[in-house]
């Protein structure tokens, strides 16, 4: 008796896995030059026709590969670039995975001439469809050339999946200019149909960009720089008057990688915050370098998305160093470094004198009626934010994009606008990336810190008046604490009728706070204050404003109307951090469509 399970013939395997890997020319053209770079290249030459269709060249002057090396390339998991998997914790390579040509060779005819300085003749093999065709030796320069003809002439399906000329050709421009400018000690050229597109001699970074992005760039450009011993970060942010409307101008590359990080991309916003219009986008070309063991890179097949090991960290010295350069070549207010920027007043406010707390009665107050200005993104814009990247310039979830207009062109405007609750605990709702799962009671304790911290830097807390002022009876040491804090607390919308031998009376409200929750306030604010070892590290304020959030906001278990759900995601996306929450816990979590996949 015969089983019925056989194993796939190789070249039916590696066609599947090509899939992955090859999406498009776009794709060859990033493996291809991301090996020219391993191969220590200095100078590497993109040569393309019909924006890669029919042709994708690339030539370098890279160390070569001896005549074994060049036949064995082409099998499956075949690589010289890591030997163990301990060696993927210490990779200063691109490729690792020895995949890109076996696919390659999987799905198109491809000619290899290679050559080592050390050998005499080079060699040349000539493979189609994974199909050895022939292997000979050959007179040739020291480095490699690959010639890859007729993409996906055996799959017809992707083959006529492929967009136009023009959007494919964009894509290979954004891998190009993607290695280009991790690289700028690398020289690199790009032909298309006979044209040249770019000529970028070895230089530094700014020169490349410059080169790469045209003359005028040159005045935009205010470098940053910053060492810590998380991370380093090099590079140049453009002013924010050179904002641009589309997004294909921020680059961030980890440890030479280009890599995507839609939280990095909002560090770099939120440092921005009030100097750019909303709808523009600043120009940024980061260089981010952080010890290889703090990173996985390994969490995709073409390695533009890695994992740090501390985001949130991250984070925070992303935007101080920004903030930081923007104030420093005077194109921000200035801002003092070593502060807790959270609680820096808008410039405008800097000199408006102190007013007494204004008083509004509103005894019928809905968190989720009243307070309603119009949300600075909502989440359809927030869509927009992540959707404009897809078409622009591809530049932070590709992936989803690619494989979605690949198969559905119809979907692209698709956004979630129905959400549903579950464990009342998550709202569940979608966005073109993915799935989106909202963490309910963290989104809240985001927007009333957030709203607390506004108010008080503004100097303008609503408060109600209440009509049967509270009085609370406090040990000496919650006291002491109270008195420490009394003129920040009615910065916050409190107000004190008495204060004397431990009583206190009060008489106002914040306008977020009910009467009944007083009592747990106060004594939630009181513990955060014990618990503090050293009280100067954080303001005085900003402890009010997350014992406040913590308390008030909306707990797990607490039933949301879709209503209520869809206001609770704008309010958070309009936040200035809506990925943590005042306690550093995150707050949402997308599920990539690649990840639901099954
Ligand atoms: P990976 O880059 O993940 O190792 P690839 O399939 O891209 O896998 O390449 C397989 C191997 O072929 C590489 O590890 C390298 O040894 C060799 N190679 C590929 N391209 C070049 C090149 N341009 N110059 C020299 N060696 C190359
Ligand atoms: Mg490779």
């Amino acid at each position: 008796m015969h089983g019925i399970i056989h194993l796939l013939p190789d070249h039916v395997a590696n066609q599947i896995a090509a899939g992955e890997v090859v999406q498009r020319p776009a794709s060859v053209v990033k493996e291809l030059i991301e090996n020219a770079v391993d191969a220590k290249a200095t100078d590497i030459k993109l040569i393309i026709k019909d924006a890669g269709k029919t042709l994708i060249q690339i030539i370098d002057n890279g160390a070569g590969m001896n005549v074994t090396d060049a036949r064995m390339c082409f099998e499956r998991h075949a690589t010289s670039k890591i030997k163990s998997a301990e060696d993927l914790f210490e990779l200063h390579t691109k490729g690792f995975r020895g995949e890109a040509l076996a696919s390659i060779a999987a799905v198109a005819h491809i000619e290899l001439n290679t050559k080592q300085e050390t050998d005499e003749l080079g060699t040349k093999i000539i493979i189609e469809g994974s199909k050895f065709i022939t292997q000979e030796p050959k007179v040739l320069p020291k480095g490699t050339s690959f010639l890859v003809k007729n993409l996906f002439f055996n799959i017809p399906a992707r083959r006529n999946f492929l967009k136009s000329d023009n959007i494919e050709l964009k894509h290979c421009i954004d891998e190009f200019q993607r290695v280009a400018l991790a690289h700028p000690t690398i020289g690199f050229t790009m032909i298309h149909n006979g044209a040249e597109l770019f000529n970028l001699p070895i230089s530094n970074l700014r020169q490349r960009i410059v080169n790469t992005f045209g003359g005028k760039t040159n005045d935009m450009l205010v470098p940053i720089e910053e060492v810590t011993d998380l991370v380093e970060i090099k590079g140049y942010i453009g002013k924010p008057e050179f904002a641009k409307q589309r997004r294909n101008e921020q680059f961030f590359f980890v440890n030479n990688r280009f890599i995507k990080s839609s939280f990095l991309h909002y560090a770099v916003l939120n440092a921005y915050d009030g100097l750019v219009k909303e709808t523009l986008q600043p120009s940024y070309f980061l260089h981010l370098s952080v010890p290889t063991q703090s990173i996985d890179i390994n969490i995709h097949p073409t390695k533009t998305e890695i994992k740090f090991d501390d985001e949130q960290a991250l984070y925070a010295i992303l935007r101080a160093s920004i903030k930081h350069s923007l104030g420093q070549f005077n194109v921000a207010p200035s801002l003092d470094f070593e502060r807790d920027n959270t609680l820096d007043l808008p410039y405008t406010y800097k000199n408006k004198p102190s007013e007494t707390p204004t008083i509004q009665v509103n005894s019928a107050y809905n968190p989720f009626k009243t307070n309603e200005k119009p949300s600075k993104l909502s989440l359809q814009s927030w869509e927009e934010v992540f959707q404009q990247s897809n078409q622009a310039s591809n530049q932070f979830i590709e992936k989803d994009w690619v494989v979605g207009s690949l198969f559905n062109e119809e979907n692209e405007t698709e956004v979630g606008t129905k959400s549903f609750q579950f464990q009342k605990k998550y709202i569940v709702s979608y966005t073109k990336s993915g799935l989106l799962l909202v963490h309910q009671n963290r989104a809240h304790q985001r927007i009333l810190y957030e709203q607390f911290i506004k108010n008080v830097s503004y100097q303008n807390a609503p408060s109600q008046k209440l009509l049967f002022p509270l009085e609370l009876k406090l040990t000496t040491e919650e006291f002491d604490y109270f008195l420490q804090i009394q003129v920040t607390l009615t910065q916050f919308g409190f107000s004190f009728d008495v204060v004397e031998n431990q009583r206190i009376v009060v008489s106002g409200l914040p306008i977020d706070v009910s009467e009944t929750e007083v009592f747990e306030i106060f004594s939630a604010v009181f513990d955060s204050f014990s618990n503090e070892f050293s009280s100067k590290e954080f303001s005085i304020a900003e402890k009010i404003a997350k014992s406040l959030a913590q308390n008030l906001a909306l707990k797990t278990g607490k039933y949301l109307t879709e209503n209520e759900q869809e206001h609770l995601i704008n309010e958070l996306f309009s936040c200035s951090e809506p990925s943590v929450s005042p306690f550093l816990k995150p707050i949402f979590k997308i599920i990539s469509t690649e990840e639901l996949e099954f």
